[in-house]
């Protein structure tokens, strides 16, 4: 990280960006109202600090001994002046702001009257984002995999019911992109781009989600510690983009038994995280357990550690969701869900 000195001029920083780009790093220009940061992105082994910290405009190279430095609070510490948490607007919702937020919506959108059902149901639940497959990751090759696997007709049907729902219900809304042509056209339609669980390890796809401009839902792979969660985070950062939600949703259980529930929700990672970066933290407690019945006990435990939101899935009719029926909950339980979230953040925070 090269911090400039607060007089330093564009012709200066200029400069620096240029002699550090000629030893294969790109540069990451954070400027803001009193200093400009210049975030090196990439292999820094052959890059001659001691050089550069003598040039002119320059104050001070510090070295971030992480692998996610831009999203890190130590590198917001110095550009903005304080440490801050990041609150990402998006239509008049905001995510990481004081209250937490709330995303639901069915796990696959199955219709257009499902799925504004479903929208008006959440909204009035008190939901503030709307959520709903179009393209999904399915372990079966078998089963349904979203309308977008019908064609390109149906995929663009699917999502300008998505806008229209949100737009009806006032909500910004976000669906998931498994690969890049899936993501510029879900950009096309959408407020917030979903990158999976699997897809945590897809850098070309999360540089790519990066550039469309959009806020990120950025989700943790089962099998990745929080560590790679982070560090793949920063490919999206890397993008100059920093509206990234994180989003903690299970981990692989361990052990030959039973389980009882699908994944197992570290909720440990989300103060965990939040000491490490400014970016909200969100948590689905609907993926991590599977299970409907758990889905209360565990958006409450998330609330009170600290999550700045949660992603839920809700059907009107369970049961008979196409995809993931065991987890969805109905929009009254939903409601209730809302209500207890409130009363124990009011409690955590002493509001
Ligand atoms: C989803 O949110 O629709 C989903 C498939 O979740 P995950 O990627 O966490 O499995
Ligand atoms: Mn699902």
């Amino acid at each position: 990280m090269i911090i400039m000195k607060k007089d330093a001029t564009q012709a200066e920083i200029a400069n620096v960006v240029s002699e550090a780009s000629k030893y294969g790093v790109r540069c990451d220009v954070s400027r803001g109202e009193v200093l400009t940061i210049i975030g090196l992105v990439g292999d820094e082994r052959r890059v001659p600090f001691a050089r550069l910290e003598v040039m002119p405009g320059v104050k001070e190279v510090r070295m971030i001994e992480t692998p996610y430095k831009l999203i890190s609070r130590e590198y917001n510490e110095v550009f903005r002046g304080k440490d801050e948490s990041r609150v990402i607007k998006v239509k008049g919702v905001e995510i990481g702001g004081i209250e937490p937020v709330y995303i639901a919506g069915p796990c696959a959108i199955e219709s257009r009257a499902q799925l504004m059902r479903i929208a008006e149901e959440v909204k009035c639940a008190g939901a503030h984002i709307l959520r709903g497959g179009i393209f999904k990751p399915r372990s079966s090759v078998h089963s349904f995999q979203g309308l977008g696997a019908q064609g390109a007709d149906e995929a663009r049907e699917a999502l300008s019911w998505l806008k229209e729902a949100g737009e009806c219900f006032e909500m910004p809304v976000l669906t998931e992109a498994r690969g890049e042509s899936q993501m510029d056209l879900i950009a096309e339609y959408v407020d917030i781009v979903q990158i999976g669980a699997r897809n945590m390890y897809e850098q070309d796809l999360l540089g790519y989600a990066g550039r469309t401009g959009k806020p990120v839902l950025f989700k943790r792979n089962f099998g990745a510690s929080v560590e790679e969660f982070l560090s793949s985070s920063e490919y999206v950062a890397a993008e100059g983009n920093r509206d990234i939600i994180l989003c903690e949703r299970g981990v692989l259980p361990v052990g030959k038994g039973k389980s009882f529930t699908r994944y197992t929700l570290d909720l440990a990672a989300v103060p965990a995280i939040k000491k490490e970066t400014y970016l909200p933290v969100i948590v689905d407690p609907s993926h991590a357990t599977g299970r409907r019945d758990l889905i209360k006990a565990m958006s409450a435990a998330a609330i009170a550690a600290g999550a700045g939101g949660l992603a839920i899935e809700v059907h009107y009719s369970p049961a008979e969701s196409w995809v993931d029926a065991q987890q969805a909950i109905t929009p009254s339980e939903l409601a209730d869900i809302i209500d207890t979230c409130r009363k124990i953040h009011k409690i955590t925070t002493g509001g």
